[in-house]
């Protein structure tokens, strides 16, 4: 992709969406907020602190009618054979695929995240969608003879209308990934993505339709907690998939579990990477910055309690703070660009705070941790921070014990495996691992000890969609990406079947 940059990108580029209010998607297309609303709140580019549109977020008339359209779509689409389902969403990988840069692009401008990170995002949803339309002709049950001739069978069925809500961090990602395992196994969807980053949600939506899918299979509403409210409590919605915070999370279990609606949720985590002295080092602080630095460190799984083995940690420590200052911060769009803008001016802010408090407590700041105006006089409102390297933490810490969601590494002694895997395990959290050691039997002695979802062995944050991807304790339940996945959007079936006389007992 050739250099380009913020002042490039205008109405004449992206066309009525980023000037344009008409965000929300039901029915087969785009829809106007409602006329008149009071609600409406701005949506901002990160990276420059513009106003790129008003959000209106949608209320019960309007979730209403989505949930409605995605109900008749749900009924022609669930008769399909999964071969039939696997040829549209097939046609819509390839869309993706082609306009792979334009999603990028509007992903860079609404969430902040560097273009070459966005492009990742974007090539691992196209992904999702072939994986997924390859599982769609394999839902299948099981035949089970009984005594007397008699047999059972079960069918693998879908579920209805499934709602997913989003988080910020990777918007037209997560609406691939909740939606093409749904749509593989027979069910609607309506999507409501964060309201900090409505924009490319509905792209995804008019790619779906373009694929040539039934309106309303996938629809769209905007808005906040309100209206994640709305479509987690529409008596129609039979299952939520939410991704986001442990305290949103909360809520969306307690309102599904009053409609007794199953529902998985990919929440936050603090997740340990353990490096071990024996770990091939240059491969290890590669790692440990893949663990925090990805998206501005906003990604659930970031290994942020990196845990050195002692004797290594002065030589961990000189490498890893070296490349952190390396790291190249600022226009997003440019290709040259590791690192952009954090989501929001408060998301900065708070992050910011986490340093400051670390530093009252005790931790010493290697490097970054402050404010950053990158050069370019365009980019001076946006919400950019040098990423930080933070030694001499401890357990009790703040910035140890809390998701950050920022770019800031806490680096934590360690002496022996056994003292390691009680401290790494020592929080409610359970998303992710990592450990880095070149003895294979303590790898996986390590990996089977930690209480968390993923585990990864010399290497962190890769996560292809063919493998599952959750939760352990308070990070969650239920698995994205990944076959196990078909089991979350679909239900069994059994059918029992006699072939002789009813033996009755009355
Ligand atoms: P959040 O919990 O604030 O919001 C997530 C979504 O829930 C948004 O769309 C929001 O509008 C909606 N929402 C808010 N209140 C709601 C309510 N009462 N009912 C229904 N919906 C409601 O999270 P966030 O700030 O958008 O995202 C950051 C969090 O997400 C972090 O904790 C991060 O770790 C987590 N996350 C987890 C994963 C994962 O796969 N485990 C992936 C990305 C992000």
């Amino acid at each position: 992709m050739s250099q380009s940059s913020l002042s490039a990108v205008d109405a004449a580029t992206t066309g009525a969406l980023l000037l344009g209010d008409n965000l929300n998607f039901w029915a087969g297309e785009r829809q106007a907020p409602r006329p008149g609303a009071a609600d409406a709140e701005p949506v901002y580019e990160p990276a420059t602190g513009r106003v790129l549109c008003q959000l209106t977020p949608c209320g019960p008339d309007e979730v209403n009618a989505a949930v409605e359209s995605a109900g008749a779509a749900y009924l022609r689409w669930s008769k399909m054979a999964g071969m039939e389902r696997s040829r549209f969403m097939l046609e819509a990988a390839r869309i993706i695929r082609e306009r792979r840069e334009k999603i990028a692009k509007l992903e860079v401008i609404n969430n902040g995240k560097s273009i070459t990170e966005a492009l990742t995002d974007v090539d691992v949803a196209w992904q999702c969608m072939e994986y997924y339309a390859g599982l769609a002709a394999t839902m299948a049950g099981q035949h089970i003879q009984l005594p007397g001739g008699a047999f059972a069978y079960t069918r693998r069925e879908a579920l209805g209308v499934c709602a997913g809500i989003g988080a910020w961090n990777y918007p037209f990602q997560i609406a691939v990934v909740k939606s093409a395992p749904a749509l593989a196994c027979g069910n609607s969807m309506v999507f409501k993505p964060s309201p900090m980053t409505p924009v490319t949600a509905v792209l995804l939506a008019e790619i779906y339709r373009e694929a040539g899918m039934p309106p309303g299979l996938f629809c769209v509403v905007q808005g906040g907690a309100a209206t994640g409210t709305l479509l987690c409590q529409h008596p129609r919605v039979a299952k939520v998939s939410f991704t986001g915070s442990v305290p949103t999370g909360k809520k969306v279990m307690e309102m599904s579990a009053r409609g007794v609606k199953p529902v998985t949720l990919e929440l936050g985590g603090k997740s340990p990477l353990i490096i071990f002295g024996d770990c091939e080092l240059d491969n290890a602080v590669k790692g440990a910055l893949m663990a925090n630095f990805l998206t501005q460190g906003q990604v659930c799984c970031n290994g942020t309690r990196v845990f050195v083995q002692r004797d290594i940690v002065g030589r961990f420590l000189e490498k890893v703070v070296a490349k952190t200052r390396a790291i190249a911060v600022g226009d997003p769009l440019l290709d040259g660009t590791r690192m952009g803008a954090l989501i929001s001016k408060p998301q900065l802010d708070k992050v910011l705070a986490f340093v400051r408090q670390a530093e009252e407590q005790g931790a010493k700041v290697l490097c970054g941790g402050q404010p950053l105006v990158p050069s370019d006089p365009k980019l001076k409102e946006g919400y950019f921070m040098s990423p930080c390297v933070l030694d001499d933490c401890r357990d009790d810490m703040t910035c140890v014990k809390e998701e950050i969601f920022g770019p800031v590494m806490s680096v934590l002694p360690f002496d022996t495996e056994e003292e390691v895997l009680r401290r790494a395990n020592d929080t409610t959290f359970g998303l992710a691992s990592g450990v880095f050691t070149r003895d294979i039997s303590r790898a996986h002695r390590v990996a089977e000890k930690l209480e968390a979802g993923t585990c990864y062995i010399n290497n962190y944050n890769i996560s292809p969609v063919e493998v599952p991807f959750g939760g352990y304790k308070m990070s969650g339940f239920g698995r994205e990406n990944g076959q196990v996945t078909v089991e979350y959007y679909s239900q069994l079936k059994t059918v029992v079947v006699e072939m002789g006389d009813v033996d009755c007992l009355f």
